[in-house]
């Protein structure tokens, strides 16, 4: 979330920019884990609204200095030093003061890496009850398609999210996530890989079993890099 006043958009579409540069930008910023996202917020502020616990690094030392410590609690099994902030009785973030971030230049990294452009891309529904600005945006949302192959790059991305959704038995417990934000992120993580594993099985004309699928998955995910 960029949380700053970007400018105009309509009320029923918002860019929300290419689809496969956004894409393979957002597939390199996972792979290198350096994380942040650029987004078109504009006047949105979803996610500072939405009754979502904000996890903070340990290193993140500045980012710790500017919240009062009785809104930080120890985040559940991980080390001493990490934290979440919660929310206050309106879901609201309160580091959200007259709809501003009051400590933006030293907002979480949490915060810098989230980009519900997600949802969009993968088609991955948001509940509308629980974070209806968040829904309301993704609904919004337009991505702008270079070409062909970026019709393609948003075809598979959704293809492989709803295999991961569909197939969650042939995969050891916990590894396809529940959590949507988490869901969406595996799927943008295995895309590529899906597509060559089903484009293959289209050219040799055989038929690869959704087992087969994924176990490569699998085997892929667990290789360094
Ligand atoms: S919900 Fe999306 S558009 Fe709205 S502030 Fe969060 S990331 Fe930005
Ligand atoms: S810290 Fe700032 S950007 Fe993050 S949720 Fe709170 S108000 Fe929003």
């Amino acid at each position: 979330m960029s949380n700053r006043n970007n400018g105009s958009e309509s009320a029923s579409s918002v860019p929300a920019g290419n689809f496969s540069a956004w894409l393979h930008g957002t597939e390199a910023s996972l792979r290198s884990g350096n994380g942040g996202a650029d987004v078109p917020c504009g006047a949105c502020r979803g996610c500072c609204r939405s009754s979502m616990f904000i996890y903070i690094k340990p290193e993140e030392r500045q980012t710790i200095r500017r919240i009062p410590r009785a809104l930080l609690f120890p985040a559940p099994g991980l080390p001493k030093g990490h934290v979440l902030m919660g929310y206050d009785d309106k879901g609201q973030c309160p580091m959200l003061i007259d709809n501003q971030c009051s400590i933006y230049e030293d907002r979480p990294q949490t915060c810098r890496d989230y980009d519900c452009r997600i949802f969009s891309a993968t088609g991955i529904s948001v509940d509308q009850q629980t974070q209806p600005e968040i829904a309301q945006r993704v609904q919004e949302w337009v991505f702008n398609f270079e070409n062909e192959g970026s019709r393609e790059d948003e075809r598979v991305l959704k293809e492989a999210t709803s295999f991961l959704e569909k197939n969650r038995e042939l995969f050891p417990p916990g590894s396809v996530p529940n959590n949507p934000v988490q869901l969406a992120v595996l799927a943008i993580r295995i895309y590529r890989l899906f597509s060559g594993l089903t484009s293959q099985a289209r050219q040799d004309a055989s038929s690869l079993s959704d087992a087969a699928i994924a176990d490569a998955i699998l085997t892929a995910l667990s290789e360094p890099g």
